[in-house]
């Protein structure tokens, strides 16, 4: 992918499971990954036209966990690494592969998705550079939740409805919340995974409940030369809440407003990602939600950003596969 613009678009769409399969369902996505161009076509009307969008890079079903880094995550790294801010987003519909493509399944080396992998080639650079430059790593992990930020490093019961602030001189902050200095990549994802036990609500309801939070797990690289001039970049690792339409789904009362702050979360995003794509614009409505005020100082200026938008192939996803690949569409 080219290096040059500030955001970039890949969309990922997973393999029909086992059960699909078993029910006789067909793809309705077709993906065409050496000119990264995907159609949509829905098997089951007629009268629907077949779409073709090209993005940025596109991963068909086959595509594994290593390419997906190497393409979409790795330059990102690399940048945050020279002193630079980056964010990667997995944005789509619950059930396509957001967590598959951020967190993966640790068991096994190949399955591992981005997160762990960008563990890894931190500590591989730091390893690399010897004694020639002195790091210091941090991480932070918070949810958004009802439009609530809560700590998933705090302690039981802390760190809940934590209040975001600014100052001139470090920009938008979580007031209170834990930072903790790692020391290896292991120790990194030691770190995650306390944060995932803590998510919202518990494993039982893992794919219901944190499909509802955005989930972002930030790691900030400080580095120099001999006590010389310090460097400092930001890494921002976001596993969006699934972007279905609630409403559609008969939600009432709690679950109807959950809906809407989702919506209206993951809506700003997409319109300050139109924005800054969009240079033009002389207003990023940033102020619009947590998620975007929070991803400020991380999204647009000398940031680098990569979305990437999960789809099911399955035909009877294939309207929120479509809205999905139009709010991608709308990023680029
Ligand atoms: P989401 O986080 O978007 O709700 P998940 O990542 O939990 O979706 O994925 C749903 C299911 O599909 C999981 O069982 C996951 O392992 C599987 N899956 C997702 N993407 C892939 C893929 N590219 N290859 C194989 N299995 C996948
Ligand atoms: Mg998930």
């Amino acid at each position: 992918m080219g290096e040059t613009e500030t955001v970039k678009v890949v969309v990922r769409c997973r393999p029909l499971s086992t059960q699909e399969i078993g029910q006789g369902h067909k793809s309705a996505v077709h993906c065409h990954n050496d000119n990264n161009a995907l159609k949509l076509k829905n098997p089951l009307s007629s009268e629907d036209p077949e779409r073709t969008f090209t993005f940025d890079a596109v991963f068909g079903p086959d595509t594994d966990q290593m390419r997906v880094y190497n393409v979409a995550a790795r330059p990102i790294i690399e940048n945050v690494l020279k002193g630079y801010n980056g964010t990667i987003f997995a944005y789509g519909q619950t059930g396509t592969g957001k967590t598959h493509t951020m967190t993966g399944d640790l068991e096994k080396a190949e399955m591992r998705g981005i997160i762990p992998n960008s563990f890894a080639h931190v500590f591989d650079h730091i390893a690399k550079c010897g004694s020639e430059r002195t790091f210091l790593v941090r991480v932070s992990y918070m949810e958004i939740y009802n439009e609530e930020v809560r700590d998933l490093l705090a302690k039981e019961g802390q760190g809940q409805n934590l209040e975001i602030k600014e100052r001139t001189d470090v920009g938008v902050y979580v007031k209170n919340l834990s930072t903790v200095t790692v020391s290896s990549a292991s120790h990194m994802l030691k770190i995650m995974e306390y944060g995932n036990k803590n998510r919202k609500v518990g494993a039982t309801l893992m794919n219901v409940e944190s499909s509802r939070s955005h989930a972002i797990f930030t790691v900030t690289i400080e580095s120099s030369r001999d006590g010389g001039h310090v460097t400092q970049g930001k890494l921002q690792l976001v596993d969006l809440a699934g972007s279905e339409r609630q409403s559609k789904t008969g939600a009432s009362g709690e679950r109807l407003k959950e809906a809407a702050k989702i919506n209206l979360s993951l809506s700003t995003l997409g319109n300050v990602i139109s924005a800054l794509v969009d240079n033009k614009s002389t207003h990023v409505p940033y102020r619009n939600s947590k998620l975007t005020r929070l991803l400020q100082d991380s999204l647009g200026g000398n940031s680098k950003t990569v979305m990437i938008a999960n789809v099911g192939p399955a035909s009877y996803n294939y309207d929120e596969s479509l809205s999905t690949l139009r709010y991608a569409n709308r990023a680029k």
